[in-house]
């Protein structure tokens, strides 16, 4: 193909790719927007194929066969399970960006050294250590989301840890810097391999003293990270596309971490030093706390009375996909003219804009999902503010409580309704590992089970309409 017909197809792309990212701000585009994505993925993908410079199709196909056999499976996960398979993806590309350069080092250094110039080094080195350390880092990423068993899911720590951490990453960059200034000395070839080993290494360390609940926060700052080593492999290769497309992707992977660590009032270093989610002591002279639970019938009796109730999803809801039977007691409440909203916090769930994709899939308007900062105004005049497998979202220890891990960060204030149900499984606190002092109020009532069930029991309550009068 012409080259600059190539060049052409990468700028379609790059443009796609942006409008892609554009799109996907709103629910109402974000089919589209995925669409661009991947229109622009297939066009980058058949003009790179057809450079005269690549001879060897059979590997393509390949390739391309194994992406499918590894791809087809990691897109039938639950979305419950997306955070992890977001990180496996970025594991992947990590390693990919990793392999390149590691093979381009090798290539060169037999067949053309005169290419290693300091630049293209600086480039391979960056592109190796991010690369490796982004494939390590997103699989215990992904191991811990996914909770399996012989990754631990708390924090791991010990003194002098971010020392030892740095120190690694310090001697990984000497000797990358050694390696730029001497690309082609007779020991390079040898001292390659240690640059790896330390990312991989370092890669493995970082996420250790991370927590389960900063896992989603950690995965997006891994993306950036990916998106770099992209970009870092786009000037070993010369190839315009993979620049703008990792910048993109980088960028777009660090702005979500900054909104997620927003919502959640946590900077950076807190998220990755702060080994968030440690089991805490219990406090001394804490007074055993007493729930109050009830049924779904007096439940569904004391919300026909409401003018206005306020539904607080959280992870739990997506844990019993209860999305489609909320959907059913939304428009049981609606027909009996009471006010329904949805109160919809940034981090919510597992990742952002989680609770918005169920929501939708159950097809409920978008004019009735209400951000946090907009709803918790009109919470004092909340009739029942009935709690869907949220926790940590909704507890007020946030608001004072200094000693607690999510102390700062903004929540949905469930606690100022008149009453307030709570659905939820069992007495085990949220992912921050801390107690709901929410679940103790005089105004709160516990709806223990599955939210599914729940639900479909005050559905059946409603619709028997046992309580109407
Ligand atoms: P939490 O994880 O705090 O609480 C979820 C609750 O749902 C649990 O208490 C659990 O209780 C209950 N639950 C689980 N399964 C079910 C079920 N099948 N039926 C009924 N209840 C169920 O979730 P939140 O949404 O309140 O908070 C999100 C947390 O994740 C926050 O700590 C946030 O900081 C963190 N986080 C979120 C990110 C995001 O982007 N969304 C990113 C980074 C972190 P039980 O086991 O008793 O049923």
């Amino acid at each position: 193909m012409n080259a600059s017909f190539v060049q052409l197809a990468y700028l379609v792309a790059t443009g796609l790719f942006v409008f892609s990212l554009h799109w996907m701000n709103d629910p109402k585009t974000a089919r589209r927007g995925v669409g661009a994505g991947v229109l622009a993925m297939l066009i980058a993908v058949l003009a790179t194929w057809a450079q005269p410079v690549v001879v060897h199709h059979l590997w393509i196909i390949v390739a391309i066969a194994l992406g499918f056999a590894v791809g087809w499976p990691l897109s039938q996960v639950p979305l419950t399970a997306v955070p992890q398979r977001t990180a496996l993806s970025h594991a992947f590309g990590g390693l990919a960006a990793g392999l390149v350069g590691t093979a381009k080092f090798y290539l060169w250094y037999r067949e053309g050294p005169e290419n290693l110039t300091a630049f293209v080094m600086i480039a391979i080195i960056a592109e190796i250590i991010l690369g490796y350390l982004t494939f390590t880092g997103s699989l215990m990423a992904a191991g811990k989301l996914q909770e399996v068993k012989w990754i631990p899911q708390r924090p791991v720590t010990y003194p002098g840890q971010n020392l030892m951490n740095i120190g690694l990453l310090v001697i990984a960059l000497a000797v990358g810097v050694a390696l730029i200034v001497n690309p082609t000395a007779s020991w390079a070839p040898a001292v390659f391999p240690v640059i790896i080993g330390l990312a991989l290494l370092f890669g493995v360390l970082l996420i250790i003293p991370i927590g389960g609940a900063d896992m989603p926060t950690v995965i997006a700052i891994l993306n950036a990270y990916a998106g770099l080593s992209a970009v870092a492999m786009g000037f070993v290769l010369d190839n315009k596309l993979l620049i703008t497309a990792g910048a993109l992707d980088g960028s777009s992977g660090l702005i979500l971490s900054i909104i997620m660590c927003k919502a959640m009032n946590r900077s950076f270093t807190n998220v990755l030093f702060g080994a968030f989610g440690q089991v805490q002591q219990q406090k001394a002279g804490a007074e055993a706390q007493v729930y109050k639970p009830e049924t779904p019938e007096s439940a569904a009796q004391i919300m026909e009375q409401a003018s206005l109730v306020v539904i607080i999803p959280g992870y739990g809801m997506a844990v019993a996909q209860a999305q489609h039977k909320i959907r059913e007691l939304y428009d049981l409440l609606k027909k009996r003219h009471i006010d329904v909203k949805f109160a919809i916090h940034p981090v919510a769930g597992r990742m952002p804009g989680h609770m918005n994709v169920l929501l939708a899939e159950a097809e409920i308007p978008y004019t009735d999902l209400v951000e946090m900062d907009d709803i918790n105004g009109d919470m004092p005049q909340c009739d029942v503010a009935l709690v869907v497998g949220a926790n940590d979202v909704v507890n007020p220890a946030a608001r004072y409580d200094q000693s607690s891990p999510i102390y700062g960060m903004p929540i949905i204030d469930a606690d100022k309704a008149r009453t307030i149900f709570a659905i939820k499984r069992s007495k085990n606190p949220g992912f921050a590992g801390i107690d709901n002092e929410l679940y103790f109020s005089e105004k709160t009532w516990m709806l223990f089970g599955d939210a599914k069930k729940v639900i479909g029991d005050l559905v059946k309550n409603l619709s028997d309409g046992s309580g109407m009068h």
